[in-house]
């Protein structure tokens, strides 16, 4: 293990205390959400994390998703404000979306662009044309929108200082990989990835400009700056379908709230990872469902703080 790395426990999160409201705060000062995700054929990745968002205590969401499904989502998350998106026929967004997403840019004290979407080239395109307008509000990235790193997109954002054009942030966004995903991005083997996680995170972070939570049994996260971070907990039950749709909601809703990303997400992996263990608990280590694992948030947060 790198000695710079911090363990996350208990005792480090005291000592990183979250922003808490004050008691006469309104909506608004515990942030806007603003969540970009879903598709007809997996509408329920960007539910689990609307839900897991308002779990962690953002106070306002809005979710924007494929128009063939908005309805449907807007009755299975009553509190949401919900914008219809025209689609790919991949299952992706059109790149109208950015012009009318960025009517909400300095709205929206978080974004959180990726669970459950589906075309990956048209939801890379995508990214590139929301982050320029969204400049100034923290941005986690999950699931199809990392593709964002693959393709160049504008060249003020191009590292041409270095051996490779690769892509970079203009400022630090979070991305939530697993093993897998980081392969997807990097071309370096998953075995290797899972074989040295602090080291692979570490360059990606340092690669894109980036926070880089890598997501396992053990979770690394590692910013830009070098600085790095560890998390061990939760069980094999966490590995099912909607998983991380719940912890990059939940990442995001800490973020909206006021939360840095590198904070929201050493905080977001415990709170998740704790879930499990509760759930563990009720059902046994297999058979707990992702959409249970926001509920478990608001008492974890209580007794972590
Ligand atoms: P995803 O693959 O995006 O759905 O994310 C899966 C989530 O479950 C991540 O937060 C992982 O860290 C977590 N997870 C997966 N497998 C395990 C495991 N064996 N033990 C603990 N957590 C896990
Ligand atoms: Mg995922």
């Amino acid at each position: 293990m790198n000695q710079d790395t911090i363990d996350i426990t208990a005792r480090t999160l005291r000592q990183w205390a979250l922003p808490e409201p004050s008691f006469d705060d309104d909506k608004e000062g515990r942030g806007h959400i603003l969540i970009v995700g879903g598709a007809k054929e997996m509408p329920g990745a960007v539910m689990l994390a609307a839900t897991a968002a308002l779990r962690a205590g953002a106070g306002k969401l809005t979710i924007a998703t494929a128009a063939s499904i908005a309805p449907l989502v807007a009755m299975a998350i009553p509190e949401s404000r919900v914008i219809g998106l025209a689609e790919t026929a991949g299952g992706g967004f059109t790149l109208a979306a950015a012009r009318e997403l960025g009517d909400l840019a300095g709205k929206a004290s978080a974004l959180l662009v990726g669970p459950g979407m589906q075309d990956d080239a048209a939801t890379a395109e995508l990214v590139h044309a929301l982050l320029p307008r969204f400049a100034g509000t923290p941005v986690v990235l999950d699931a199809a929108a990392m593709g964002a790193v693959k393709s160049q997109g504008e060249p003020h954002l191009l590292d041409e200082t270095k051996d490779m054009k690769h892509f970079r942030f203009a400022e630090p966004v979070l991305l939530t990989p697993h093993a897998g995903e980081l392969s997807y991005l990097t071309g370096r083997d998953k075995k290797d990835i899972a074989a040295a996680p602090e080291e692979a995170a570490r360059e990606a972070a340092q690669r894109w400009n980036a926070i880089v939570a890598l997501k396992g049994a053990t979770t690394v996260i590692a910013a830009p700056d070098g600085r790095q971070w560890q998390h061990q907990g939760g069980n094999v039950g966490l590995a099912i379908s909607g998983s991380g749709d719940a912890l990059a909601g939940i990442i995001a809703g800490l973020v909206a709230r006021g939360a840095a990303l590198e904070q929201a997400a050493a905080w977001g992996v415990a709170l998740h990872a704790s879930a499990g263990e509760q759930l563990s608990i009720r059902y046994g280590v297999l058979g707990y469902l992702a959409r249970e694992i926001s509920a478990e948030v608001p008492a974890l947060l209580r007794t972590l703080a």
